[in-house]
């Protein structure tokens, strides 16, 4: 079996994506990662991919990707395919790259693995773990024909430094079809917001169904802010429309890894902890003193989140 792996590196305004970084140094340290960039500014970026562990980048420079990426990703990746086949492919879990990973997978007969937090080889065979109902679940895959893909969540490996490697670059002589290029995307919708993105935040301060009523996460808002964090939440006030998806943290949302983060109102399921379990120090508030978050908390307050929130966020600014 070909010991090459392959990772599609998503871009973020012109540069990669640091979930897809995450995945390249962890494909590097399971074999020769090779990285596939495409879009108006692929060539620009690949020169740097190396130092993130790549020792060979696919290049296709095209604008077209970034208009909607997903078809013309896939016609070209199902031909690189064809061509070449690596052991396996990997991408981060976001928006994108999940609709890419779907569709490559139907259209070449793949084998496809989801939300993966580790992967390792002991000899030919391909041991992937998953989380499942709070456990680790392993999934062995045996030596495999043609390539698999394996879409691993963000924030489970870090970014690695290769400093001094030099990836070769190759630019593919791809054309895009006209039939892939047919979806445009005719308007763009940016939602405003202040302070740092929910996935990268020092402090997260999260908000579940304890709070009451959408008007009351507010007071998580001015917690978060006051700490210069950002807000969460959990899906039953999602799914209850106080909030976007956006804002979700869990097994089907955002996975966050912060130095701190708050839980006001949440009771803890295993689907919320999926999301959050790797912060640093976790504190819950909760009014139920059997709560399953305080079984996880490094500091429980047992306490109307209504009366607490903002005597804690008064205290902060004090301070
Ligand atoms: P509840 O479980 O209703 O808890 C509310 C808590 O607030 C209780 O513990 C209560 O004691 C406390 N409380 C009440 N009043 C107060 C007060 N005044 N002050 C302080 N505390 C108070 N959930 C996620 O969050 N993220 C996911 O990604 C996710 N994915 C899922 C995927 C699947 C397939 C399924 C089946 C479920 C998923 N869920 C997810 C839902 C999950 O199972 C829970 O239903 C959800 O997390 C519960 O949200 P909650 O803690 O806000 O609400």
């Amino acid at each position: 079996m070909s010991n090459t792996i392959w990772v599609l590196i998503e871009l973020e305004n012109g540069t990669p994506a640091r979930s897809s970084l995450e995945v390249l140094g962890k494909a590097a340290k399971l074999g020769r990662a090779e990285a596939i960039v495409l879009g108006a500014a692929a060539a620009e970026v690949a020169p740097s991919l190396g130092e993130y562990g790549a020792e060979k980048v696919y290049v296709h420079a095209d604008a077209a990707y970034d208009n909607y990426l997903t078809l013309p990703a896939v016609e070209t990746l199902s031909n690189l395919l064809k061509e070449q086949q690596p052991a396996l492919l990997l991408m981060a879990t976001t928006y994108n790259l999940r609709d890419i990973a779907a569709r490559l997978n139907v259209r070449n007969n793949l084998g496809l693995i989801t939300d993966a937090t580790d992967l390792a080889f002991n000899g030919n065979e391909l041991s992937v773990t998953v989380p499942w109902g709070g456990e680790n679940v392993v999934t062995a895959t045996h030596p495999q024909q043609g390539t698999g893909i394996v879409l691993t969540r963000p924030k489970a490996f870090s970014v690695e430094n290769y400093a001094g490697r030099t990836a070769e670059i190759e630019t593919l002589n791809a054309t895009i079809s006209a039939e892939a290029q047919a979806i445009k995307i005719v308007d763009t919708v940016e939602v405003a917001s202040e302070g740092p993105a929910l996935e990268d935040a020092n402090v997260v301060v999260s908000g579940g169904r304890g709070l009451g009523k959408a008007e009351n996460f507010r007071l998580v808002e001015e917690l978060a802010t006051a700490l210069e964090g950002a807000p969460g939440a959990t899906r039953a006030i999602v799914d209850a429309g106080w909030l976007p998806y956006s804002y979700q943290v869990g097994q089907t949302g955002k996975t966050v890894k912060p130095t701190l983060y708050i839980a006001c109102g949440i009771s803890g399921a295993i689907q919320h902890i999926a999301g959050m379990k790797g912060s640093k120090y976790i504190v819950a508030i909760n009014k139920d003193e059997h709560a399953p978050i305080f079984s996880l908390a490094d500091f429980g307050v047992v306490g109307d989140a209504l009366s607490i929130l903002p005597q804690l966020t008064e205290e902060v600014k004090r301070r």
